[in-house]
């Protein structure tokens, strides 16, 4: 995920560079679990440094949130941030500090690391509540078994369709009352 871009840096406002990203083994979670991580890359050199622009592909690995089943999650990011340099690239004086604590740098080596940004956006990308498939039947509450493998013995509670007719009734009356 790292790129060298002190040739961009040199070149004038403007410039331009673009990347095929296919990288394994990339770290994306703090757990520590790897991904490979697939996609574009598009650098743009601006005024005060470059703008990255990535649509990238990775699994990662996760548990289904109703059966606990280890699950490979897909996302597809896409990454635009501004990364700035830490280190003028013609004098090799440091540069100012962008204002923004959080701002992407460009490390004093002109290599533009895309890790911490992968593992942001997939921080937010990521479903709070992942599942193995969209109907997932979880675990029997009581004994444990994966309804999805097959379905256990346990008295079910049954629910009927009708009291929650009733329940919207209720609660109809009691918002417009
Ligand atoms: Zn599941
Ligand atoms: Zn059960």
């Amino acid at each position: 995920m790292r790129f060298h871009v002190a040739q961009l840096l040199k070149e004038g406002i403007g410039a331009t560079r673009s990347y095929e990203v296919h990288e394994a083994d990339v770290v994306v979670t703090d757990d520590g679990s790897r991904s490979l991580v697939e996609g574009t890359l598009g650098l743009l050199r601006t005024k005060s440094g470059i703008l990255a622009r990535a649509i990238l592909r990775l699994h990662y690995p996760e548990v289904c949130s109703r059966c606990l089943t280890p699950i490979e999650v897909p996302l597809e990011l896409h990454i635009e941030e501004e990364y700035q340099p830490t280190v003028d690239v013609l004098t090799g004086t440091a540069s100012p500090r962008p204002e923004d604590p959080s701002a992407f740098l460009i490390d004093e080596h002109h290599v533009l690391d895309l890790i911490e940004a992968v593992r942001q956006y997939r921080v937010l990308a990521a479903p709070m509540q992942p599942l193995c498939r969209p109907d997932c039947a979880g675990l029997c509450p009581v004994c444990g078994q994966n309804l999805n493998e097959s379905p256990c013995a346990c008295p079910r509670d049954e629910y009927d369709p009708r009291w929650s007719a009733l329940a919207k009734l209720a609660q109809g009356e009691s918002r417009d009352g």
